[in-house]
């Protein structure tokens, strides 16, 4: 499944070739996705508009348009966002094709179709349904030391589902959870009002160098990951802790250990995370 880095790499490459075009028609060759893709949508509200610039919120991509429109495309399970030529062929499980008046295309291929091609109206961003839900994002200045002991002290969920809970702060999956807790040098299973002043703000500074290295290096290449350029990313050579299990820790020698938390591996050094 395509993590945070994963999503900001992808809206890094479609950018240059989306913001200044004007989407000049939209095939909807599969619209049961998620949720029904809506083609009056399209029609409504996007085609003969400029696509001004593609922004990310949590994992989901937005496309925003002079109109103050906006399309919204999660990826789901499986979903890729492709730049084509016009004339490229179209692969098997290609649901949506934008067309764009720079003659290039980009394709929304998903096979499991667990992902979201959504249309937002004029002025309805802000508000969508979708969004008010959700933390504060890892990368902003609202998530900060301040910010995250206020929220500690009121849990005692442990740290690591803490820190994946979407409604504290988004985009943290389980291998960025894992990771940056070992960074962190802080045990998964601690309960989030244990950790001391010193250890929240490592987590803080953990969760954003962690994510921060993911998106330099590209994204992940677990899971068949591919930018839209169709190139792999290289982060997962770096992993110190996530499906390590078994072998010896980079910087102590203990053994790495896997437990199962909420029904997700989970990877620690025993020696180094306390
Ligand atoms: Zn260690």
């Amino acid at each position: 499944m395509p993590e945070l880095p994963e999503v900001e790499t992808i809206r890094k490459s479609i950018e240059p070739f989306l913001a200044n075009a004007i989407v000049t028609a939209v095939d909807v060759r599969e619209a049961r996705l998620r949720c029904p893709v809506n083609s009056t949508d399209f029609s409504r509200w996007i085609i003969g508009n400029r696509i001004v610039s593609v922004a990310r919120r949590s994992k989901y991509l937005i496309w925003q348009l002079e109109n103050d429109a906006s399309v919204i495309i999660h990826l789901g399970m499986s979903g890729r966002l492709g730049i084509f030529a016009a004339d490229a062929a179209i692969e098997t499980h290609t649901h949506v094709i934008f067309h764009l008046d720079s003659s290039i295309q980009v394709r929304y291929r998903d096979p499991r179709r667990f992902g979201l091609v959504e249309v937002t109206p004029p002025q309805a961003f802000a508000t969508w349904f979708r969004f008010t839900n959700l933390g504060v994002e890892p990368l902003s200045a609202a998530f900060n030391h301040h910010y995250v002991a206020n929220l500690l002290k009121k849990s005692k969920k442990p740290i690591k589902n803490w820190i994946m809970d979407a409604q504290n702060v988004v985009g943290v999956g389980n291998i960025y959870a894992n990771e940056a807790l070992f960074k962190a040098g802080i045990h998964p299973i601690r309960p989030a009002n244990s950790l001391k002043n010193d250890e929240q703000r490592r987590l803080v500074e953990s969760v954003k160098s962690v994510l921060t290295a993911a998106i330099d290096k590209g994204g992940t290449t677990l899971n068949d990951f591919r930018n839209a350029r169709s190139e792999p990313g290289f982060f997962q050579l770096d992993l110190a802790v996530y499906q390590n299990d078994g072998q010896v820790c980079g910087s102590c020698g203990a053994i790495i250990e896997r437990i199962v938390m909420s029904g997700r591996s989970t990877f620690y050094c025993p020696s180094c995370q306390r």
